[in-house]
């Protein structure tokens, strides 16, 4: 065998293989693990070129992985003023006046649904703060905005608007746009003409934020989008300088009415590949959001909203998953009401057989326990986000739980159900939606709420993960998400050297302390990307 280009000592290994559970040293050659067992054992894979780091007192995982991020997309979604803090319509419109124009432009986002204290989301609330000023402030789930009369004029919006896409420029009672657009079709009208920063800049920029997820452990991202299109490019010419500290698998998206010309298209994508890049599968959204009026439910929100598919014709979407997995490729079907998740379920059980461990369906924030236990029957892997429970609270006065209801709200984010039904769990962040740091996302699937935050009341805590659990979800089950698993997501021989080492063991740990976890190494395919 040749001799390593690192090796890996002192550790306590959770491998994740149930061959092999437990070793205390990894050897790696040319981005893959060659050897997994003790520094004895490993001695002759020493050679003169050989790295060799001493994790002695640390545990070394297979390498983390988010598995539903944003990091290109949100680049542009995470700029101008964060009015992630802000609690208040007092607070919005402080913020909004302090902050920043950027050629005549406030942008902002971040913004929680609860700071408009249950007031409708209208920018009569804030023209004021903004003094006429051009505004686009989008809100923290991505799919809507707010936007000032000076943004809709420059826009040519003046009234309602239809789109091939469930997405809605919404008008007060006189047809006048009160700036809430929802959904991306709408949001776009506003975010195209936004101020953007040059090619160089996003390109230094992305570079900057994959080096700092890499900081909290991740070294991987399943990426729910394609950007604009010129996301591709980006990254190859990323690669042409230097190696991406994450990797990351982008899945483009799939909207209402795409044709057999742009399915053909999405399947052609999927050849295009770099170093440490590929694309991987295809998005879908089966409805928006519950803050939003737009989770698919089976029946109305206490508003009256929630009874529309974002496909007007589900049946539409049904064929087109049907038609990329005749052509071999997986799909993820962002799906947050229980209706959405019936109808996912249902397109994948007409596949039958086939069509097991090839799609997965993201978000799953309220479904009844007879839908839940369909994940594991049909192989339709499960994708949450266990920081999203914090934008809810136990005691159901949130926007998220009032507008569902008790019964509904009290059948949150059913990680635990889904797990011990036997469904692969996959966890992500949803960044910019959460906190990318993987730690955060480890800590609240097993606390329910936050790390450190010990006087918030756990969001439905008998839907906690266990430690073990909640490491599977960032890696084998990651995995098995991006159909990965025969070479990814453990640590064993012939598998991806994609490892991550924490200064604590991230299983038997307390959680709460593993919210600020020391990462002592991250190695993204074989190379050390972070190191402390
Ligand atoms: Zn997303």
């Amino acid at each position: 065998m040749p001799a390593a280009d690192l090796l890996l000592t002192g550790a306590r290994v959770r491998t994740l293989d149930p061959s092999l559970p437990e070793a205390t040293a990894v050897a790696v050659t040319d981005g893959v693990i060659t050897a997994v067992g003790d520094a004895g054992g490993l001695r002759e894979l020493r050679g003169p070129g050989t790295e060799t780091v001493d994790l002695t007192g640390a545990t070394l995982t297979p390498g983390l992985v988010d598995a539903h991020s944003h990091p290109v997309m949100g680049l542009d979604m995470a700029t101008g003023a964060d009015l992630s803090a802000v609690r208040d319509l007092a607070g919005l419109r402080a913020a909004l006046a302090a902050a920043e124009r950027t050629e005549g432009w406030v942008v902002a986002w971040g913004l929680d649904h609860n700071a408009f204290g249950g007031h409708p989301v209208d920018r009569a609330l804030v023209e004021e703060a903004l003094g006429g000023a051009p505004a686009f402030v989008r809100l923290y789930d991505g799919h809507s905005a707010l936007v000032s009369g000076a943004a809709l004029e420059r826009a040519g919006i003046t009234g309602p608007r239809a789109f091939s896409q469930r997405s809605t420029v919404v008008c007060d009672r006189d047809g006048r746009p009160t700036g809430h657009l929802i959904e991306h079709a709408a949001m776009d009208l506003v975010a195209g003409l936004l101020p953007r920063p040059s090619y160089a800049e996003r390109r230094t920029r992305l570079v900057g934020l994959l080096s700092q997820m890499a900081a909290t452990g991740l070294t991987g991202a399943h990426v729910m989008d394609l950007g604009d299109g010129s996301v591709p490019g980006l990254l190859a010419s990323v690669e042409e300088v230097t190696d991406l500290p994450v990797r990351l698998r982008l899945a483009p998206w799939c909207m209402p009415g795409a044709d057999e010309v742009a399915l053909d298209e999405l399947v052609r994508l999927q050849s295009e590949a770099g170093r440490l890049w590929r694309v991987g599968g295809v998005k879908f959204f089966m409805d928006g959001t519950v803050e939003g009026g737009t989770a698919w439910l089976e029946h109305p929100d206490c508003h009256g909203q929630g009874t529309e598919a974002f496909w007007p014709d589900p049946a539409a979407y049904t064929e087109a998953v049907h038609h990329l997995h005749r052509n071999g490729v997986g799909t993820a079907t962002h799906a947050i009401g229980d209706a959405a998740v019936r109808h996912v379920l249902d397109t994948v059980a007409a596949l039958g057989e086939s069509g097991r461990l090839r799609h997965r369906i993201e978000h799953i924030e309220t479904v009844p326990r007879a839908l839940a236990a369909r994940f594991a029957e049909l192989g339709v892997i499960a994708s949450m986000q266990p920081t999203h429970t914090a934008y809810t609270r136990a005691d159901h006065t949130d926007e998220w739980s009032r507008r569902l209801g008790d019964e509904r709200a009290s059948r949150a984010w059913r990680c635990r159900d889904l797990r011990d039904a036997g469904a692969f769990v996959a966890l992500g962040s949803d960044w910019p939606i959460a906190h990318y740091d993987v730690r955060q996302v480890l800590a609240t699937a097993r606390l329910r709420r936050l790390p450190g935050a010990y006087d918030t009341e756990p969001v439905t805590a008998e839907q906690a993960l266990t430690g073990l659990m909640a490491l599977e979800g960032c890696t084998s089950h990651a995995a098995v998400a991006a159909g990965e698993q025969a070479y990814a997501g453990r640590i064993a021989v012939g598998h991806r050297a994609d490892l991550t080492a924490f200064g604590l063991d991230p299983v038997e740990a307390p959680a709460d302390e593993l919210g600020e976890a020391p990462v002592r190494l991250t190695v993204t395919g074989g190379r050390i990307v972070h190191c402390s």
